[in-house]
């Protein structure tokens, strides 16, 4: 299956040191909404959809707080849409929306693909969406799916991948695309694996921020670390799979490469590098 790695939101708040752990803090970090485009057997899946138009055109709905703290780019050429149409497809190409979870800068760019149906875990759903229990207040914008989106829900996953449960998220032709429940940041939020040309990526959104929390000795930028467990809403979960990424790290590091949202360091790894 190839591959593309997208970056489809620049956020760049104050304090690089203590949020990208590099250069000054005086200097303004750098961190991206990083989503997969999939060429699968049912035309285009994207893995996320970062900041989309709507958002672009109207950043107050994105929330005063969060748009004063993160700074986000609000760069058109960004968004996922143009993106796909840059590549050469039609935003209709994209015939799947797989997302990790519907916090703001990963469901963003659902309307801008009206017509895609939209994969996610049923408890994601229901809180997000129904309000079934009722998400922290400000959490979710939920103007971004009152176009209505076509939603195919899953619960807690059938079959073994590397020791997590995980399910067929495209169906039996497509066994090279699963949902693996990693909750913790929200309480649907789950994992995406891709079996690419030579390893599996895990897109593992929000379960970790920083690629030194997976390494042996786990290192974590101050305010980024601040900022992750503000966001937590069962930080104990979190952190167990935090734990058991990093343990599948360890063991499989040669077969799965694990990557996050936000870390700029994995999307250019992964743009580099190519799969
Ligand atoms: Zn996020």
């Amino acid at each position: 299956m190839h591959i593309h790695h997208l970056n489809t939101g620049t956020m760049c708040p104050i304090g690089r040191r203590l949020v990208n752990g590099t250069g000054s803090i005086f200097q303004r970090a750098r961190m991206v909404c990083h989503c997969l485009l999939l060429e699968t057997q049912d035309g285009l899946a994207l893995v996320d959809t970062g900041i989309g138009l709507d958002d672009i055109a109207n950043p107050m709905r994105l929330g005063r707080r969060w748009v004063r703290q993160t700074s986000p780019r609000l760069n058109p050429a960004e968004a996922a849409v143009h993106q796909v149409k840059a590549l050469g497809y039609a935003a209709s190409d994209v015939r799947h929306l797989l997302l990790t979870h519907l916090d703001r800068d990963h469901a963003g760019g659902m309307p801008d693909f009206p017509k895609a149906k939209v994969h996610v875990h049923r408890r994601e759903y229901e809180m997000a969406v129904l309000g079934k229990p009722a998400a922290p207040k400000g959490r979710y914008v939920i103007e971004q799916w009152k176009h209505g989106p076509d939603w195919a829900l899953y619960d807690g996953g059938g079959e073994d991948w590397f020791g997590f449960k995980a399910v067929r998220a495209l169906g039996d032709r497509e066994a090279d695309i699963l949902l693996i429940p990693l909750p913790g940041h929200t309480l649907g939020h789950c994992g995406v694996a891709v079996r690419g040309k030579d390893k599996w990526i895990l897109h593992a959104g929000d379960a970790y921020f920083f690629h030194g929390q997976l390494r042996e000795r786990v290192r974590m930028p101050l305010v980024l670390g601040y900022f992750q467990r503000r966001v937590d809403m069962d930080q104990a979960v979190r952190v167990a799979n935090q734990e058991r990424l990093r343990a599948l790290q360890a063991a499989h590091g040669a077969e799965v490469e694990i990557i996050n949202s936000h870390d700029p360091v994995h999307y250019e790894n992964c743009r580099c590098g190519g799969h």
